[in-house]
Formats: structure tokens, C-alpha cells, sequence
């Protein structure tokens, strides 16, 4: 460990410790070899927009933390020994991407790399800087990872962990101090997979391997707001939030570990949300019932908007009476238009005469196209 502060069996028995499934360190040299392939995916026109501006500060470190010297990189399974045994609960659900099931991700890794933080200070017995993200920060988190040697990149565009597969959370600790950094993971081992992922894709936002077009993937368009775009409705079926499909199809993902956080045990109305309930929460409700999910910070309307959409695609004739109801009075305009898509998908013939009454007094010029495209009769 010639020349480190703390050498790397010093942060795997923390990581253990700390309950931590996966950790791995690397340098805060810049990750220069992603300038082209980061630059080209914007002029491709692939990005979803949460993606950091500034593609300098995602591939240096010090662009942000003039000091730093060492990344610390963790991985969390998310899928628990409870999520084999999760069933869904009796009435109209919809579905959550996996990662959503349990508590909000980010207040639990956080937590993990505020207790590591502390343990670091506490052995150096001195104040070092230390910087935590999850999600957030500007470094690209999946090749911080692959340096880390937490995982390699798959086709799917997720780093694969040897236990967990790719059923992980990821997030770094940034600091001052020299760590014995990792083995970096191998490039992709894919190896003779037939391209399974790129072949699932409901949507085709695999554009190639190792490339998604984040405009067309079912994770973003999920938390996109506004409408969703027609071509993407039936695609979403009962997803309300996130997609799972090129993870599950994914061979490596077979036979792998359960994470160990309990806080990531299925809660079933988190899971499977009650696509009714759903429609008759204020904002406010919704916090309050789903505020320690992942999927909470969007607020409710995008999510009553989904449930709309999946009712739409379950064809579920429960849900006109209500669904008429907020046509009339829900005062904002993506939730109209969305119901008029649904109904004409359940039911044209029962609704149409109510759908034109509401087309008479929109005002709004996208929920009266959906209203007109509603009432049109079928070609
Ligand atoms: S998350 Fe879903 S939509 Fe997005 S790339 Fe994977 S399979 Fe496609
Ligand atoms: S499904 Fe196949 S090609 Fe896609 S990431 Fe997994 S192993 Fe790689």
C-alpha cells in the first residue's frame, strides 16, 4: 500500500461492516475516454435531459473537487430475499420497475456513504473532504463503477455485478484522501449472449450496444412530463414507473445474490399501486403514502397520468365511470387528454357522446386533439 492513506482491505471490512454489498476505489484522474463517446450521444440527440450540462465536469472530478484524489464506489442489491415471494394484491395495480419497491434509494445509500465518511475521518483521526452522490453528482456513475471494479457494462447499458447482476444501486463517495485503488472490472462480457436485451426492448431505445436513446426508453418516458407520445402508450402496458424488461431477459441477471438491505424489501402498495386509489390522491396523499419511494419526487400527476395509460391498456371497464367523472373536472390538461385516449381504448361506443361534450368545451389545444382523435370513429 506504498504511498496510500488507507489501503484497499481497510475499505472492504468497512464496507462489511457497513452493510455494504458491493465497493471498489479508483483514482480521481479524469475518465477522458468518455469525452467522445458522451459529446457523440448528445449530438445523436439521445439524451433524456436529467443527464449534468457540462460534459467537462462529468469526466474530470477535480472540475468539481479541486482536492480530490481518490472515488469510493458502492453497489447496493436492491432485489431482497423477499422480492421471490412479492404478490401482487387483489384489485386494479399497476407496476413499478423493481428498483422502486422498496425505500427511496437515494436516503439509503446516502446514509451508507455518510457512515463510511465517518468511519474514514475516524481512522485518519483528522477532518478530510468528503463528498457523497447518488445519482446526482456529474460523474458518470456506471463508469465509475467498471473503474472501481465494482462491475462491467453490459449491452443493456448496466453495469453487471459478478453477485448481484445488475440489480444494483450505485453511488460514490468523492475525497481528498489517497486510497489503494481497485483492479478496474474487465471490458463487456457479454460474451455469446444473442444480443437478448437489444431484442426485448419494447421500444427499441437500445439503439445499439452499449446505446440507449433515453427519448424512447420506457424508464424515462415513464417520468417524462406533459403527454406521453402516442407511440409509446400501448408499450407502456401497467408500467407506472421505470422498466425492468432489459434486466430481466438478461442471462447474467440469473441466479444472482439478494441484497442484504432490508430497507429494499417489497412493499406491495409500492410495488403494485392501487391504480384507483392512485387516481383520487391529492398531491399532498400522495406524499404522504408514497413519500420514502423512489418514484415519489415527480409528484402525483405523473403517476396518475401512467395509471391512466395502463387503465387505457387493461381495457378496464371498472374505470369509466370515475375516469368520465375527472374528464369533466380535473383541472389539468395532460390528465384530460390521457382519458380520452383510455376511453376510446376500453370502451369507444359507451364514451364517445361524453368525449365530444368535453371536446365542445377544451380549451386546451393538445387535450382537444387526444378528444378529437377520441371520438373520431375507428378507421
Ligand atoms: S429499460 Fe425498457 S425501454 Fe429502456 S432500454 Fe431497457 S427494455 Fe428498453
Ligand atoms: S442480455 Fe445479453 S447482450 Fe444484453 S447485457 Fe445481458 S448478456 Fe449482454
Amino acid at each position: 500500500m506504498a504511498g496510500y492513506e488507507i489501503d484497499n482491505a481497510t475499505i472492504r471490512q468497512l464496507a462489511e461492516e457497513l452493510g455494504i454489498d458491493g465497493i471498489g476505489v479508483t483514482t480521481a484522474e479524469p475518465f477522458a475516454e468518455l469525452e467522445e463517446q458522451l459529446t457523440n450521444y448528445r449530438d445523436l440527440g439521445h439524451e433524456s435531459g436529467f443527464e449534468h450540462p457540462v460534459i467537462q465536469e462529468r469526466i474530470d472530478p477535480r472540475q468539481t473537487w479541486p482536492n480530490a484524489q481518490s472515488i469510493i464506489a458502492i453497489a447496493m442489491g436492491y432485489r431482497t430475499e423477499q422480492y421471490v415471494g412479492a404478490k401482487k394484491p387483489a384489485g386494479l395495480r399497476g407496476q413499478m420497475s423493481v428498483y422502486a419497491w422498496g425505500m427511496d434509494y437515494h436516503q439509503v445509500l446516502k446514509q451508507k456513504l455518510d457512515q463510511l465518511g465517518k468511519r474514514l475521518q475516524e481512522l485518519l483521526g483528522r477532518p478530510i473532504e468528503i463528498y457523497n452522490t447518488v445519482d446526482t453528482g456529474p460523474l458518470v456513475d456506471r463508469a465509475v463503477a467498471q473503474r472501481c471494479g465494482i462491475g462491467w457494462l453490459g449491452k443493456n447499458c448496466s453495469i453487471i455485478t459478478d453477485t448481484h447482476g445488475s440489480w444494483v444501486f450505485l453511488g460514490q463517495l468523492v475525497t481528498d484522501i489517497s486510497i489503494e485503488p481497485n483492479v478496474p472490472s474487465p471490458p463487456p462480457q457479454c460474451g455469446d449472449c444473442p444480443d437478448l436485451c437489444l431484442k426485448a426492448c419494447p421500444t427499441k431505445a437500445l439503439v445499439n450496444p452499449f446505446m440507449t436513446d433515453s427519448s424512447k426508453c420506457l424508464s424515462y418516458i415513464t417520468q417524462m412530463k406533459g403527454f406521453v407520445p402516442e407511440q409509446y402508450r400501448a408499450k407502456l402496458g401497467r408500467r407506472l414507473w421505470g422498466c425492468d424488461t432489459c434486466q430481466v431477459v438478461c442471462p447474467k441477471n440469473k441466479d444472482v445474490a439478494f441484497g442484504t438491505a432490508i430497507e429494499f424489501d417489497p412493499e406491495p402498495e409500492y410495488a403494485f399501486p392501487d391504480l384507483m386509489r392512485l387516481l383520487d390522491l391529492s398531491n399532498k396523499q400522495f406524499r404522504r403514502e408514497y413519500g420514502t419511494s423512489a418514484a415519489a419526487w415527480r409528484g402525483v400527476k405523473v403517476m396518475q397520468r401512467n395509471a391512466i395509460i395502463a387503465l387505457g391498456n387493461m381495457r378496464e371497464t371498472q374505470a369509466i365511470a370515475r375516469l368520465l367523472e375527472l374528464l369533466s373536472q380535473d383541472e389539468r390538461p395532460e390528465i384530460r387528454g390521457t382519458i380520452a385516449w383510455a376511453l376510446k381504448k376500453i370502451d369507444p361506443d359507451a364514451t364517445r357522446e361524453a368525449v365530444a361534450h368535453a371536446y365542445e368545451v377544451e380549451e386546451h389545444a393538445e387535450a382537444k386533439q387526444e378528444m378529437a382523435w377520441a371520438i373520431e370513429d375507428p378507421a
